[in-house]
């Protein structure tokens, strides 16, 4: 099993061969498009499931580079946390994400916005009072913005976390916790957050109209969460066997392909004008 290292002009035609998704990002380059604009957001619908009601649409940034197209943010999230670059995206996202609510509030929706935070902004004590600067300067109520947090990430300084997440709170801010399921923490430890949502991560959903173990998982979430007067949202709702599934297992919110992809600003806008007819 053991393989000669390629090298040389063998090893050029390796990489040329590499498929699209694996192509490297720089830091230069990701530098580059924060300050040119390059990024820009698309939005997925988050619908209530026992009034169909669109309640909000979480923010889901992207990178558009004129020589190799979209790029995902799988490919440059881990990148722009490694180089601190996350920061100013991080700024960049969340005066979009404002913008654009406090444009759908303008078009009579009643819609919130939800953004992920990466680990940089749970240790950054300055953030809650920008956050309330954005806010301020679209005009958008406290109440239209949710942040979406991952359990592991808000582990990583939990006091600090916990005192930033506090400031948020009392400001009027929904904090959700995202991909629940798949971290280490303690529910001992989440249950001092202040979260007002919880999000049961794809791969729970996924499985679960074939997969016993998924569903006991689903439901002690469901249990546990409504016991702490959690909202719950389910990501990764593909399919109608799965909206039924956890509609009778008391979930309240879907969020998926089945009611939309990702959409750009226009695309989401026409979308929601065709949900409610
Ligand atoms: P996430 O927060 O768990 O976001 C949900 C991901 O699942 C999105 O991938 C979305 O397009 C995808 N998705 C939604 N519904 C379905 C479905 O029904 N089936 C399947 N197979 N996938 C679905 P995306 O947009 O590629 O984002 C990947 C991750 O990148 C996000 O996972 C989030 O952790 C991160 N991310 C995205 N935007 C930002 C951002 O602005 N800031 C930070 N820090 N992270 C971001
Ligand atoms: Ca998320
Ligand atoms: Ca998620
Ligand atoms: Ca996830």
């Amino acid at each position: 099993n053991i393989r000669k290292p390629i090298t040389g002009a063998g090893l050029r035609e390796v990489l040329a061969n590499v498929p699209h998704t694996t192509k490297a990002v720089r830091e230069s380059d990701l530098n580059n498009a924060i300050n040119t604009d390059r990024l820009f957001l698309t939005f997925q619908p988050k619908v209530d499931m026992n009034t169909k009601a669109v309640t909000s649409a979480e923010a889901l940034v992207r990178w558009q580079e004129p020589d190799r197209g979209l790029i995902f943010p799988d490919e440059f999230i881990t990148l722009a946390e490694q180089s601190g670059l996350i920061e100013p995206m991080t700024y960049q996202v969340l005066d979009l994400a404002v913008k654009e609510a406090a444009s759908w509030k303008d078009k009579g929706f009643d819609i919130a916005v939800a953004v992920n935070l990466s680990a940089a902004s749970l240790i950054d004590l300055d953030f809650p009072m920008k956050v309330a600067q954005t806010l301020e300067k679209y005009g958008l109520p406290a109440n239209q913005l949710i942040l979406e947090v991952t359990e592991t990430s808000a582990m990583i300084d939990a006091q600090k976390t916990l005192d930033i997440l506090t400031r948020l709170r009392i400001k009027g801010i929904s904090v959700s916790i995202d991909d629940f399921g798949t971290g280490y923490s303690s529910l001992v430890e989440l249950h001092r957050m202040p979260f007002s949502e919880l999000k049961i991560d794809r791969s729970f959903v996924m499985d679960a109209h074939k997969d016993k173990d998924s569903r006991i998982i689903i439901n002690a979430i469901l249990g546990l969460a409504k016991a702490l007067g959690l909202k719950v949202v389910a990501e990764g709702v593909e399919t109608q066997e799965h909206w039924d599934f956890l509609k009778d297992a008391g979930c309240d919110i879907a969020q998926g392909y089945l009611m939309g992809k990702p959409m750009v600003s226009a695309d989401f806008t026409a979308w929601v004008q065709d949900w409610k007819s």
